[in-house]
């Protein structure tokens, strides 16, 4: 659905959003990884360093160089994040129980790496909320456990907890933060690309969209030898409806007579539009020509069907639609604009011949004047 389709669409930029973000911290990681790997060295005994390196190089250094060519190369970026956060959790946990446990290195507080993989769990890695507390969490408990099971000075565990919980608190509101202004961002932008095509009043698209539209399909259809069909529709009398019910009356009739337009498209290349006042426009890609006179009729038809009442319209005394269509050959030497304005001549035609029906121009019938051309259709 919808609103399931904008939340995977807002997942991926806010992604895309942080990626120079998180491949930093993955490179700053991976320095890291190496520079403790030669302090190791340098500072620690070698009985001490020997077990610590390999581990290192096992459950952060490679890991963090997976994910960062990941980050470089994978197309699909939605899964980035949930390898993001795999390493994050691979790497703190590691650097946890190497420092306390396999390399017995006298640390009993929390691991320097904790910290800092916590840190970029929360702000640097692209996770959002539910992700970086899981990351934050697990390692959270991990260093609980470990630092029982390692046999920690429960004064030494307590600090741990009460600082390295804060910076869990903290992280987390931060991440929190962070995802939230992004997310209105996106709707900001989402909704101002949404106004600049859509009309106001019906949410019908615009005209300006419909142009655009039209000038895609028009190639699209002169490469693949198909017809384009414009319809142009003009409510009936409007002026006296206005004057008989007000405008605000008016505003419900064009609103009602635009759902009628809207629910009668359903081809991923057609579209309705609200040309202005109380015009609309439909543009449908390759129809059948006899699937569009039953469609503009079917039009007609169901405006009169809501039954709107219109004292003042000597036609029908309910709200009418009259319709121009118009209709390309497949090998078409007229341009978008001939087809309208073969489509507003025959709306001409029609309100001409009495309201209330559709005239449809045919092209093939040659150069004579647009009541000879037309094909009526009450
Ligand atoms: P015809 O049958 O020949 O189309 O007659 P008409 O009265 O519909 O045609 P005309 O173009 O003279 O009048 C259109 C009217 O539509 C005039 C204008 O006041 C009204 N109108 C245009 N835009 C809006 C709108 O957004 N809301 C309302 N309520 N009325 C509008
Ligand atoms: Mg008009
Ligand atoms: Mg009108």
């Amino acid at each position: 659905d919808e609103s399931g389709a904008l939340e995977a669409e807002f997942r991926l930029h806010y992604v895309q959003r942080m990626l120079p973000f998180a491949r930093a911290s993955l490179c700053l990681g991976l320095v890291l990884v190496i520079a403790v790997c030669i302090l190791d060295m340098l500072l620690l005994p070698r009985a001490v360093f020997e077990p610590a390196i390999p581990l290192r190089i096992v459950t952060m250094l490679i890991p963090l160089a997976a994910a960062l060519s990941a980050a470089y190369m994978l197309h699909d970026r939605s899964w980035l994040p949930y390898l993001f956060a795999a390493v994050a959790v691979s790497a703190g946990l590691a650097a946890q129980w190497i420092d306390t446990i396999a390399a017995g290195i006298e640390i009993r507080g929390v691991s320097w790496g904790v910290f800092y993989v916590t840190f970029n769990a929360y702000v640097a890695l692209a996770l959002n909320l539910r992700q970086s507390v899981f990351v934050g969490g697990t390692i959270f408990s991990a260093y609980i456990v470990l630092g029982i099971v390692a046999g920690a000075p429960l004064q030494q565990l307590a600090y741990g907890i009460l600082f390295l919980g804060a910076a869990n608190l903290i992280g987390g509101w931060a991440s929190f933060t962070l995802e939230r202004s992004a997310r209105e961002a996106f709707d900001d932008k989402h909704e101002l690309v949404r106004l600049t095509h859509t009309d106001g009043l019906t949410g019908l698209f615009n005209r300006r969209t419909f142009d655009q539209h039209l000038r895609q399909v028009w190639k699209q259809a002169q490469r693949e030898e198909h017809r384009i069909g414009v319809i142009v529709a003009d409510i009936d009398h409007f002026k006296l409806y206005n004057d008989c019910y007000g405008h605000r009356e008016g505003d419900v009739c064009i609103k009602a007579v635009a759902d009628v337009l809207a629910g009668s498209v359903s081809r991923p290349l057609d579209l309705v539009a609200r040309y202005g006042g109380e015009e609309y426009v439909v543009i449908l890609y390759n129809p059948d020509p006899l699937f569009l006179d039953e469609y503009v009729r079917g039009l007609c038809k169901s405006v009169v069907d809501l039954g709107i009442e219109h004292k003042g319209s000597e036609t029908t005394h309910t709200i009418s639609l009259s319709i121009g269509a118009a209709i390309s050959e497949t090998y078409s030497s007229i341009t978008a604009d001939q087809l309208i304005r073969q489509a507003d001549d025959a709306l001409y035609e029609a309100k001409n011949l009495g309201r209330n029906r559709a005239v449809v121009y045919r092209p093939e019938w040659g150069q004579q004047t647009t009541a000879n051309l037309a094909a009526v259709l009450i």
